[in-house]
């Protein structure tokens, strides 16, 4: 229980959904976690029901002039950042007009999409060096997806957004390593994780449970994920039982990624 003893560790988009997860786990394990997001009343509420060394702090990860101020923030009151979980995320299917397909994409929908995905998690890493350089076993993780790895028909800003965030985690880990800093950067791709962002796509009552069963049949394991699947891994690449794993892709997906379904059956 306390594999992040003496680790500060900031949070993105953690109140709901895997973000929530990740930072109570976190909690169990003795970090201090720094939950932020934009919904600050739902923000306060979660962090202070978390039963560990918790607090909530706003920031939108859109925006510039958010990162340095609770850049600042930590600077002042904790001397230094241990863990960025770079976990903010939207598909833009409720946050935006669409549509999202490559072929009549909403120009505005796909900029709000990749600022909130791809500038939000370059934003962070960039504070999140200049905090951590100083430290030692200092570890940055980005939540990518499986639409980061394979194309997105319907989500075609999203797969691009989390396309870049897979390539941008690998540049950050190089520029660290180079420049001889003890800062990893590692990404996690998870695959159907049931949490509030499929809400927009499942519907309600009974049409969700069909639909949640319909997904599951496509997936090799026969069932969507938990936030808890995906908060196991960033334990892991947070910790530094990690500590020689830096650039990685780590797919939580129930192995979806493993293959084509269209393989020949062996019966
Ligand atoms: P979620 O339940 O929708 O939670 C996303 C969180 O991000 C919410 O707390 C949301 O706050 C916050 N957020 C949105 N815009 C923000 C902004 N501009 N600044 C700060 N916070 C913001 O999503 P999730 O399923 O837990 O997903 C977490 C991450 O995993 C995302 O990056 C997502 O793309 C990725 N992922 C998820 C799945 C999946 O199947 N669930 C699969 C692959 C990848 P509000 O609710 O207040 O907007």
């Amino acid at each position: 229980m306390n594999r992040l003893k003496d680790k500060i560790a900031l949070v993105t988009g953690a109140y709901k959904g895997i973000g929530q997860a990740i930072a109570e786990l976190f909690c169990e394990e003795d970090a201090t976690v720094i939950l932020s997001g934009i919904n600050d009343e739902l923000g306060q509420k979660v962090a202070s029901a978390i039963n560990g060394k918790a607090e909530y702090h706003h920031l939108d990860v859109s925006h510039e002039k958010d990162w340095k101020i609770i850049s600042n923030y930590i600077l002042e009151k904790y001397g230094k950042l241990d863990i960025l979980i770079n976990n903010a995320g939207i598909n833009g299917f409720i946050e935006t007009a669409g549509p999202h397909d490559p072929e009549n994409l909403d120009v505005e929908s796909w900029k709000r999409v990749h600022s909130v995905n791809l500038d939000g998690v370059a934003f962070g890493c960039k504070e999140a060096i200049k905090l951590m350089k100083g430290t030692s076993g200092a570890s940055i993780v980005n939540l990518s997806s499986r639409f980061g790895i394979v194309g997105f028909p319907g989500g075609a800003a999203y797969a691009s957004s989390k396309a870049a965030i897979r390539s941008h985690t690998k540049t950050v880990a190089l520029y660290c390593a180079g420049k001889g800093y003890s800062i990893r950067c590692n990404s996690i791709h998870p695959g159907a994780i049931l949490t509030p962002m499929w809400d927009a796509v499942l519907g309600e009552g009974e049409v969700r449970e069909e639909a949640i069963k319909d997904i599951a049949r496509g997936i090799p394991l026969n069932v969507m994920g938990e936030a808890k699947d995906v908060a196991y891994a960033a334990l892991y690449l947070a910790s530094e039982e990690s500590k020689y794993v830096t650039g990685i892709e780590l797919n939580v997906d129930g192995g979806i990624l493993a293959g084509s379904p269209a393989v020949p059956s062996q019966e």
